[in-house]
């Protein structure tokens, strides 16, 4: 099976007649390389240890579906704080839009979990069974055998195990590791939900992983599609210096330091030849910037003929590093930034709410006038505490019965209800009131307060 060359003008992995070619990257070593091996490592074993670490008796990270809680590195956001993600969530578009703008694909070649995972997990395995790049062209091209058949056996084994061991980490996110451990212990019927959610995203997880892999980031990824916007020709890339390198051809033939010894189109897992300039397949990986380097070496030429620079610095043009557009986004970046801080302060360790019971607004009864509320009170703290709700009013005469009698000791999460019965007496109501419903925590600070209305019958004021 011979190799593709790359064209700027369509995609390498679709053959002229729509079948895929399958991309077999060659092997490459170098600092990046190495580099990046070790960020995968820390990254995946972030991604195993967050559910399963412990602060304040919660993972470090856990969506408590169950509880509508989530426990965010010892802070614990109910449902009603969950309008907090909001900064969280835009604060890191702001954050990646501004290393894009400065540093391209950093995400995509670094971080992505669907680089990190194919690269350092998936196509090591396969590296494994089916051996370096032209042994698994051979591979491919070969026909079917009991030796083939039995690597592919054993290979999508493999990358199926791998694909249910993530989705059952992911799952854990949602349910917790010990509750993961007790339904993979009992019948699927016992657990449905997650168990079909579990099923479906190894499903997903090994079809991407063993044959789509880098037509995700082509085809599919909306960032891959979104950084031609948001970079510019002073964003420093993976890039090819056009300058040094050209006119390519044999070494001793030409002025130029490019070899055209195709080692950097060798390498690249998307099949692209960066040769070509900037493309939207180039994940800025640094593969090519390896393997072009240990040409260079060899012969005797300076390493950097691709390298990190800007397509400015690349073909020969003056770069600037501050542009508007940075500008703009660290600006909005620090907006947001702000606004988060200022919220997190907001969150408060109970939720108070008090509503008017269903029914007249008010009752008038034995000389008095009544309005009854309904007090929900949810404890956010990660231990017991003792609450007491308390009533104030410019009216001396509000008397208050119900949740306001006695302290409401709760669980850590737990929520509770309690009405609350106002009454004021008939001939002393002059109109409606404010009241102040406030929660005070066992230190006596007021921790959430309400402001609620106290209706009555029309009074003419005197
Ligand atoms: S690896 Fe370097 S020398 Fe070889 S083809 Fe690519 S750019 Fe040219
Ligand atoms: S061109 Fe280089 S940096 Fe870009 S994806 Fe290919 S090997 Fe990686």
């Amino acid at each position: 099976m011979k190799l593709k060359a790359p064209s700027i003008d369509s995609v390498t992995t679709i053959n002229d007649d729509g079948s895929r070619y399958i991309v077999h990257p060659a092997d490459v070593r170098g600092t990046f390389t190495t580099l990046r091996r070790v960020v995968a490592v820390l990254l995946i074993a972030v991604y195993i240890l967050l559910p399963i670490v412990r602060i304040k008796g919660e993972p470090l990270l856990f969506l408590d579906i169950f509880h509508r809680k989530l426990h965010l590195f010892g802070l614990t956001l109910m449902f009603q704080d969950m309008w907090l993600l909001f900064f969280t969530v835009s604060g890191m578009a702001f954050g990646l839009f501004v290393i894009t703008s400065v540093a391209g694909r950093l995400w995509c070649g670094w971080v992505c979990p669907q680089t990190v995972f194919l690269d350092h997990v998936f196509r090591r395995v396969e590296r494994w069974i089916d051996g370096d790049a032209p042994a698994r062209r051979r591979l491919e091209s070969a026909p079917w055998s009991g030796g083939k058949i039995f690597k592919r056996i054993l290979k999508h084994g493999i990358f199926f195990l791998i694909a249910a061991l993530i989705a059952h980490i992911f799952l854990a996110y949602f349910v917790s590791i010990p509750s993961l451990y007790t339904m993979v212990r009992t019948a699927p019927a016992q657990n449905w939900g997650a168990f079909v959610f579990a099923t479906v995203l190894t499903g997903i997880l090994y079809f991407n992983f063993a044959w789509f892999r880098e037509q995700f980031c082509i085809i599919m990824c909306p960032y891959g599609r979104l950084q031609s916007a948001l970079i510019d020709d002073d964003t420093i890339v993976v890039g090819y210096d056009t300058v040094r390198g050209e006119p390519r051809g044999k070494a001793g033939t030409t002025r130029g330091d490019c070899v055209d010894c195709r080692r950097c189109v060798q390498v690249c897992p998307t099949g692209i030849d960066i040769r070509q300039g900037l493309q939207l397949e180039c994940i800025a990986c640094t593969a090519c910037i390896d393997a072009c380097d240990d040409i260079m070496v060899k012969l005797n030429r300076p390493k950097g003929l691709i390298r990190h620079d800007s397509m400015n610095a690349l073909t020969g043009r003056a770069a600037k590093f501050w542009r508007p557009r940075l500008f703009i986004y660290i600006a909005l970046g620090i907006i947001g930034a702000v606004a988060f801080v200022f919220a997190v302060q907001q969150v408060r360790p109970v939720i108070l709410s008090v509503l008017r019971m269903q029914g007249a607004p008010y009752f008038r009864d034995g000389g008095s006038i009544r309005n009854n509320f309904m007090v929900h009170l949810a404890n956010k703290r990660a231990e017991a505490h003792e609450y007491r709700v308390t009533v104030e009013s410019e009216f001396d005469s509000l008397t208050a019965v119900g949740a306001s009698e006695h302290g409401l000791k709760l669980g850590p999460g737990e929520e509770v209800q309690e009405p609350l019965i106002m009454s004021v007496p008939d001939e002393k109501f002059r109109g409606n009131f404010d009241v102040k419903v406030q929660v005070r925590g066992e230190g006596g600070a007021v921790e959430g307060e309400r402001a609620v209305p106290f209706l009555g019958p029309f009074r003419e004021k005197r």
